[in-house]
């Protein structure tokens, strides 16, 4: 979807709750609370209401909008925004093309949908792993770049549609929550929202480590390099708190870049897919 087309079909808020509803009723099978499976949408509410117990479930509280209040119509935006490029571009960028005031928000935003980035990427890529070694020169050039990175992934037969997710290494990650209790500590932080977002890493003890061997070297290489690129080229700021957030949008978009799908409906396709799969639910 262009830029045009977006702004064209996506110009009302009705037309962007919509879009939403569409995709989150199919989650919805019945009230989390009596389990009665007759729900009518409401527009007052803006979401749901139980026929039998009239329990309100809002259509952004079963979302991976919970907890903002923005309308539909900033979310869609700054996921088409994020969705759009087939590169990751920086959040300043996303902030200046949005109709959004506060690059915070902006910055907020963009964290929440790699949070859900990095469980699409889970879905497949978590059977086998590699770990790839960043060179001591270019740690001094990035100083928060860990020692190495770890690769989890699928392989395909034909190759175009392997799956992988760049993971940040267990160590780093619990260091990160660190980092974060002290930082909601301190009274002054002017950014505790963001402290709040938890890019969640499930680390698969089953996964098998593929021997050096086995790997393609200059795969892994080639990838290794780009996250250099990236990390250097746009999140020159890049701390290690957001790191993994930065790594689950370069593997989304490198998982689907051979998709002609358009990317809005394809990455709320793999949202949905990815609820029902943690509701264990197969309709
Ligand atoms: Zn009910």
């Amino acid at each position: 979807m262009t830029n045009f087309e977006f702004y064209h079909f996506f110009d009302k808020e009705n037309n962007c709750l919509n879009f939403f509803k569409k995709y989150y009723q199919r989650v919805l099978h019945k009230c989390p609370k009596c389990g009665h499976e007759k729900l009518k949408w409401s527009k007052k509410i803006i979401g749901w209401r139980c026929c039998k117990c009239s329990k309100k479930i809002s259509l952004k509280s079963i979302s991976f909008m919970r907890d903002s209040n923005k309308l539909f119509m900033d979310w869609l935006e700054i996921l088409h925004l994020v969705c759009h490029s087939k590169k990751s571009v920086s959040i300043n960028e996303i902030f200046r093309k949005s109709r959004q005031t506060r690059y915070e928000t902006v910055y907020h935003m963009v964290q929440k949908i790699r949070v859900e980035m990095g469980k699409i990427n889970s879905i497949d890529a978590i059977n086998s792993y590699t770990e790839f070694m960043f060179l001591e020169m270019n740690r001094k050039v990035f100083m928060n770049l860990p020692l190495s990175i770890r690769m989890t992934f699928w392989k395909s037969p034909t190759r175009t549609r392997d799956k992988v997710r760049l993971v940040v290494p267990v160590f780093l990650h619990e260091a990160i929550l660190n980092t974060k209790v002290q930082l909601l500590e301190k009274n002054n932080y002017p950014y505790k929202k963001l402290l709040f977002v938890n890019h969640e890493i499930v680390f698969n003890k089953k996964a098998t480590q593929l021997s050096e061997e086995i790997i393609n070297l200059k795969w892994r290489s080639h990838l290794r390099n780009n996250v250099m690129k990236l990390l250097k080229g746009i999140y020159h700021y890049t701390t290690g708190l957001h790191l993994q957030g930065v790594l689950d949008e370069y593997s989304f978009k490198y998982n689907y870049r051979n998709t002609k799908w358009c990317k809005l409906r394809m990455f709320m396709n793999l949202e949905i897919k990815c609820i029902r799969q943690n509701n264990g639910d197969s309709g």
